[in-house]
């Protein structure tokens, strides 16, 4: 969800410029999640998250609370094959969860919502790209490091009553290569033995507001999902508005849920709600109703709020048409 204003000065970046400090900045932090809920909440959202308001990036949060990830010196990295460097924390040792932040804001969440909860989490492919590697030496090792530690935090949420983990891989999308060769591996590492519902999101990055949202990169789950077909995750979040996907590619994946992309998150105009049904009838035609939920394209954290606020409104009254046609039909 987009952040407030008084909250922070930029919309993502990893030294984030919170406008507050101290006990300030966490009252902030508290009071810009109640709202981040109650904006889903009144859209009439089943599945609620906590927005990521605490969160400078996506990524880099979960980096953050890690032993043996250095953000004191930073080094320059071309992410996701861009030619453009961005400046990144150092993996300078074997890293290991500090504190169990994302379970911490879990568990504050559950105590304002009765609602059932998914927790977000940067995916190991997206840690590996978004991190400069001075201690593995070894992509594969380091993505399977990344896993264990995400494991350790997965299950603290999965003991602490959440219904379901959804890893964020935009990374896997630019460099499919990796997801080949250890990306799957990785992600069905980050699970194992957990009892929780896994889902995997795979998206193809948004520029800033000030950018227009303009998408950075073009398609290709024609080859990314037959390899996330064979992993053993059990929902995929993936974008079918903005690319106005045709509902084939679920094919794709068989046996899969599928959270399907009915937003367009880098574009302001809103949906109607019968665009939104459209979609979900055509979803119909491919998979059965409860292998399908509809959910933005991608997080809503680049769009105004109120922009925000009623495409999620369209969003759930496109899912009510179709709910009641189907339920005029059994
Ligand atoms: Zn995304």
């Amino acid at each position: 969800m987009p952040r407030p204003a008084w909250l922070v000065d930029d919309w993502y970046s990893i030294a984030a410029n919170w406008r507050l400090s101290g006990t300030a900045l966490s009252e902030g932090f508290d009071d810009a999640t109640r709202l981040a809920l109650a904006d889903q909440e009144a859209a009439g959202i089943d599945i609620v998250c906590d927005g990521e308001q605490r969160r400078p990036t996506h990524h880099t949060y979960f980096l953050s609370h890690l032993d043996g990830v250095d953000f004191t010196t930073l080094k320059p990295k071309a992410m996701r094959g861009r030619r453009n460097t961005t400046d990144v924390p150092r993996v300078v040792g074997p890293v290991s969860v500090r504190g169990h932040s994302t379970t911490d804001d879990f568990r504050f969440l559950r105590r304002l919502t009765g609602k059932p909860i998914k927790a977000t989490l940067p995916g190991p492919s997206t840690l590996v790209d978004g991190s400069y590697d001075e201690y593995y030496g070894d992509e594969r090792a380091l993505a399977f490091a990344f896993a264990d530690a995400l494991r350790e935090e997965i299950r603290a949420l999965a003991a602490a009553g959440c219904d379901i983990v959804q890893l964020d891989e935009p990374a896997v999308s630019r460099l499919p290569e990796k997801l080949h060769a250890w990306g799957v591996e990785a992600m069905d590492r980050a699970f194992e033995g957990v009892a929780v519902t896994s889902c995997v999101h795979v998206c193809y990055g948004y520029t800033s507001r000030q950018g227009g949202g303009k998408k950075e990169w073009k398609h290709g789950y024609d080859e990314i999902l037959p390899a996330l077909a064979g992993s053993r995750i059990e929902q995929f979040s993936l974008e079918f508005a903005e690319p106005k996907l045709p509902a084939v590619v679920l094919e794709l994946l068989p046996g899969k849920t599928v959270q399907l992309g009915v937003i367009n998150v880098g574009s302001t105009e809103i949906e109607t709600p019968a665009q939104v049904a459209g979609q979900l009838r055509a979803a119909l035609e491919i998979l059965p109703v409860e292998r399908i939920i509809a959910a933005p394209d991608c997080g809503c954290v680049a769009l105004p709020r109120d922009v925000a606020r009623a495409k999620l409104a369209a969003m759930v009254a496109g899912a009510g048409t179709v709910r009641a046609e189907l339920g005029a039909r059994r």
